[in-house]
């Protein structure tokens, strides 16, 4: 049988994540400690290259699948297919100006030099806004360009924002927001394997959401709490020892769980556990 090969980051803000989410879904790898890992209980390998690389080797066939973020994805250009939004390595890709310029739309670039590591993104997004400005492209640190005068504005990665601040420059606007992606071609998906991997990275990503809540109600009070959480609808009800009372068990998104807490104790929830969910198949 052939071995899938997925293709993820060596070294950098996607690595530790990404081989998280495959060992959460199940995947158990040998310690290769050098550039590849053997799966043992699954037909993979996983090969560690500089996430630059990925979108390629995957249109070349060199590796079926690869996990890299949407905005290198888009950068790159290739038709490649986006399997699965992956829910981490959230960042925006934003332009950015000295903080004390005066910004009134995005004909401030017009004639204007713009550092990026993302030429294509950006020439792309200024010409469907009719925006001419010429792209220095720098490889890292773009942020500093426009102290060092090589550029009157810069479109970069942001997250949290320090960054630019530190650099003097504020964001003005957002041209995209991208997340972990898993890739591969097209067909792919018609590979019994990939439809598989797919199959378990869903269930460990849908697991994640979720909490298995059990709790202790007087009998008389289990339609109430059913109505406070949604997910609590048809709740398993089991009778406690204790006449009157039951234990209700449901599945429920935790952050709704959160939300509802206050509510679940007043209606005269007791005793109440959050547990984690390994594997959730929808
Ligand atoms: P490589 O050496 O593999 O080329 P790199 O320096 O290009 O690494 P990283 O900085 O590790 O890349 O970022 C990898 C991806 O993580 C980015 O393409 C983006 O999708 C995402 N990312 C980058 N910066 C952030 C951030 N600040 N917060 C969240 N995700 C980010
Ligand atoms: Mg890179």
């Amino acid at each position: 049988m052939n071995r899938l090969k997925i293709a993820i980051q060596k070294k950098g803000r996607l690595s530790e994540k990404s081989k998280n989410l495959l060992s959460s879904a199940g995947f158990k790898f040998t310690n290769g400690g050098g550039l590849m890992a053997h799966g043992i209980n699954f037909p993979i390998e996983l090969i560690f290259l500089r996430d630059d690389d990925i979108p390629e080797y995957i249109d070349q066939g060199v590796v079926d699948l690869g996990i890299v973020g949407e905005n290198l994805l888009e950068e790159k250009g290739y038709e490649l297919e986006k399997l699965k939004a992956l829910g981490f390595g959230k960042c925006k890709l934003d332009l950015a100006i000295p903080k004390d310029a005066e910004f009134k739309g995005l004909s401030f670039f017009q004639g204007k030099r713009i550092a990026t590591s993302y030429p294509n993104i950006l020439q792309n997004f200024l010409s469907s806004n009719g925006v001419n400005a010429s792209i220095e492209l720098i490889s890292g640190s773009v942020e500093i360009a426009p102290t060092l005068e090589l550029a009157d504005g810069v479109f970069d990665i942001v997250s949290t924002g320090t960054t630019l601040k530190m650099n003097g420059l504020k964001p003005v606007f957002t041209v995209m927001k991208s997340q972990a992606f898993l890739v591969g071609k097209k067909e792919a998906l018609e590979n019994g394997i990939v439809q598989d991997l797919l199959f378990r990275i869903e269930a460990a990503l849908a697991a994640e959401d979720f909490k298995y809540i059990l709790l202790n109600a007087p009998e008389s009070k289990v339609d109430e709490i059913g109505e406070i959480l949604p997910g609590m609808k048809s709740p398993t009800v089991i009778p406690l020892k204790e006449t009157g009372w039951v234990s209700m068990h449901s599945v429920v998104p935790e952050n709704l769980f959160w939300e509802k807490i206050q509510a679940l104790k007043s209606a005269g929830a007791q005793g109440i556990l959050v547990c984690p969910i390994e594997k959730m198949i929808l």
